[in-house]
């Protein structure tokens, strides 16, 4: 039988001091025990809290399964992604972050929009993580649902094609009754907005808002589960509220610990060693336009998630979008709390419980709770030692640390997966 000793933290009430088991085959919790006596697999300090394993179900890996018979063109592309991450690295930056499940979309050059490509990227996955990862099948026009699978709309970024706004609710129809995740910048306003000079304003509040409003109609016409991710502003939390209090029920919500940390200033701001290559879709928003995005954590942003996306310096300096964060997901927690005064029993919803749900929603398993049935797994958080993060902590593979610079109010001290401790 293993153990964990001190003190956790759940949705549920006040954090307690006590001892939790699970069964050693299984790595199944058994019982949750308020008292210390007696010795435990694993002890942690009363500086440390103990939240049932936090799950990432945004990020991006860049290894996709190649066709036997593939060209030298198409295997060369595919070792310059791999330079990039590869479901190894990025589930070890993964457990650095305190994450003990991942979710990966697989927008790349080979992407899962059939159950035959689905399979491929599960081996795949499979083969090299050293987590259980989910991979999401891709939505693209004329696509259609092929099981029981999170589904995500790319819209506008990175790997997904150019279609006009006005198709979009077509290319979402067939996915009536299914679980629809979906990137909210629309195309119309990005294109009124290309002429400007400034990364921020070339995507600004027009394409998220634009992109919300027509998800939220197609959501309702529909009949499919909406799941918007990385809500930036506080204009679109508005929107996903009406929409809730006027009956559309079947609507997650997610924020990026980037959105959440930072704004539009920390392009900057001089402590971030890479601070011009803050940009990533959606992108920073100003302070004053996402004061409401932290407070929104639990409801209606029930999801915190890193968007991790490995580019290296030179791609960046190319403009690619997006950014690295899953190694920085229980820094980020632990910083929400000491710094933002985020509750804690909301942490323990927004990075454990809620993607625990969404997790068993497709894959059967119980996890993201402290309770007799759910998996073994723990991240455990000290909240009395910063971390200033730097590359020499931690440089994912694509090179280079995106959070170099920032003073995180507290670490991770342990991730804990089907028992083991990773880290
Ligand atoms: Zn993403």
């Amino acid at each position: 039988m293993g153990s964990i000793k001190g003190i956790f933290a759940t949705a549920q009430r006040e954090p307690f001091e006590g001892i939790v088991y699970w069964d050693d085959s299984t790595k199944i919790i058994t019982s949750v025990e308020e008292q210390t006596t007696g010795t435990s697999t694993y002890s942690f300090s009363q500086y440390c809290l103990i939240f049932a394993g936090f799950i990432d179900r945004h990020t991006h890996g860049r290894a996709y399964p190649l066709p036997d018979d593939a060209t030298q063109e198409e295997k060369s592309t595919l070792e310059k992604h791999l330079a990039k991450n590869d479901y190894r690295s990025l589930s070890e930056a993964a457990v650095t972050g305190g994450i003990t499940r991942m979710g990966c979309v697989t927008n790349c050059p080979v992407q899962a929009t059939t159950q035959e490509l689905y399979d491929a990227f599960v081996a795949l996955i499979n083969e090299e993580s050293l987590i259980p990862a989910l991979p999401y099948a891709m939505i693209a026009p004329g696509s259609k649902p092929f099981g029981n699978y999170p589904n995500k709309w790319m819209w506008t970024s990175v790997g997904g094609e150019e279609v006009p706004d006005e198709e979009v609710p077509g290319i979402l129809a067939p996915y009536a009754g299914h679980y629809v995740c979906a990137h909210p910048e629309a195309l119309g306003p990005l294109k009124e907005l290309s002429h400007h000079i400034e990364y921020e304003d070339k995507r600004g509040h027009p394409t998220q808002e634009k992109a919300t409003e027509i998800l939220l109609k197609a959501q309702k016409d529909t009949g499919f589960t909406l799941d918007l991710f990385h809500v930036t502003r506080d204009s679109q939390i508005k929107r996903i509220i009406d929409a809730q209090i006027q009956g559309q029920r079947d609507i997650h919500a997610e924020a990026c610990i980037h959105h959440l940390l930072l704004d539009r200033s920390a392009r900057k701001n001089k402590n971030l060693k890479y601070r011009e290559f803050l940009f990533m879709n959606p992108t920073l928003q100003p302070a004053d336009e996402k004061a409401t995005l932290t407070l929104s954590l639990g409801y209606p942003l029930q999801y915190v998630s890193s968007d991790d996306a490995g580019h290296t310096l030179e791609d960046k300096a190319n403009k690619a979008a997006g950014i690295t964060g899953t190694h920085a997901m229980g820094p980020a927690a632990a910083h929400l709390i000491q710094a933002h005064t985020v509750p804690v029993d909301i942490i323990a919803q927004a990075f454990a419980q809620n993607p625990g749900q969404f997790w068993e929603r497709f894959t059967g398993e119980k996890t993201g709770r402290i309770e007799p049935g759910y998996k073994a797994n723990f991240t455990v958080l000290n909240m009395n030692k910063p971390l200033l993060m730097t590359d020499e902590f931690y440089t994912p593979k694509c090179g280079w640390n995106p959070w170099h610079g920032f003073k995180f109010a507290g670490r991770v001290e342990a991730t804990i997966v089907d028992g083991d401790r990773l880290v």
